[in-house]
């Protein structure tokens, strides 16, 4: 087993994770975006043209930029996606690397809502100080971006910082290179995107815990502890549904279930849909059938102006005004 630095932390949290069976894994719509983001981010240095992004996506991906671009000095090479191997058999992706004539960065981008922390307890970004000071022998600085949370933490990962970190990583595959099932660990953020959910006898013992005594209101502590494991069984129960949708589609048995195709219609054209039921509805009452797309609109006028989606939106804004309702609702956060 040659732990991935992306993987260390789970190493660290749940020792024997890599003993439970994996299952095979397909991108979520996080980590989806998260990769267009990052493509962004790489076309920006190499100077190519960007994907489509919405406001809120250009707006991160423009905030990241703004904290990168002075670390870009002049002489300076800059090498964006670059895959880094270490000493010990293990590599890695480094979102962005700096060399400049004396010094080194190495940019790590989180484009997720949760909070990573601090770069100095960031596992991950030191193992790439440890690959780049191997390999470079200079000053590396490491950078922890999370563009979301208008967040930039950097530390200057001196020889002292890296070799630390190199005694705690081999001290944390040490732990995971002898562990057995027993050392599992269920818990957030190991369990979230953990491939052996599907397949961990611990995961499912934790959440086959039911109140075992008469029943009785939930205490303040017992709610917090239920909402903990709640956010695990959320990610646990996909997990599963997806797992038993590539079995059978694959052809394999899942005894109870089988795949069943599920119809919907859509009209692709409005203006078609009019003109085929124009003596039957008038045009209002056809427009009254349609529902309208906020972001929809502040595209179109952003195109047939040729503005930014930025402007375009506030244009919209001022000039519907009041017909736009906003609806707020209540969620839960993490306090
Ligand atoms: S699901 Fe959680 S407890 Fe089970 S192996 Fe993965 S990280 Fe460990």
């Amino acid at each position: 087993m040659i732990p991935r630095p992306s993987e260390l932390f789970r190493h660290e949290l749940c020792p024997g994770w890599w003993l439970v069976p994996q299952s095979p894994q397909e991108d979520s719509p996080e980590a989806a975006e998260g990769k267009k983001l990052h493509r962004a981010m790489a076309a920006l240095v190499e100077k190519k043209p960007l994907e489509p992004l919405d406001d809120e996506q250009m707006a991160a991906v423009k905030w990241a930029w703004d904290e990168v671009q002075p670390l870009m000095v002049e002489g300076s090479e800059c090498l964006a996606e670059m895959k880094m191997h270490g000493k010990d058999g293990s590599s890695g992706t480094i979102d962005l690397v700096v060399l400049c004539h004396d010094c080194l960065h190495l940019i790590d981008y989180k484009f997720g809502r949760a909070d990573q922390g601090d770069v100095a307890g960031h596992l991950q970004l030191h193992q790439y100080g440890i690959y780049a000071c191997d390999r470079w022998n200079t000053h590396v600085t490491l950078h922890l971006i999370q563009p979301r949370l208008r967040s930039h933490s950097r530390i200057l990962a001196g020889q002292n910082v890296l070799e630390n970190a190199r005694a705690q990583i081999a001290g944390i595959v040490a732990k995971s290179q002898n562990a057995t099932i027993d050392d599992l660990n269920p818990g957030s953020p190991q369990c979230d995107y953990c491939p052996g959910k599907v397949n961990c006898p611990r995961l499912s013992k934790e959440l086959a815990v039911l109140p075992a005594n008469a029943p009785k209101i939930a205490t303040a502590e017992e709610m917090t502890s239920h909402m903990e494991l709640a956010a695990i069984a959320e990610k646990w129960a996909k997990a599963v549904k997806s797992e038993a949708k590539r079995r059978l589609m694959q052809g394999e048995e899942v005894p109870g279930y089988t795949l069943a195709s599920r119809k919907s219609s859509k009209i692709e054209s409005i203006g078609a849909a009019y003109a085929k039921l124009k003596e039957t509805l008038s045009r209002e009452d056809l427009l009254l059938c349609c529902s309208i797309s906020l972001p929809k609109i502040v595209e179109a006028v952003a195109k047939s102006k040729d503005i930014s989606n930025a402007k375009a939106r506030r244009e919209v804004e001022s000039t519907l005004g009041e017909i736009i309702v906003e609806e707020v609702s209540k969620v839960i956060k993490r306090a």
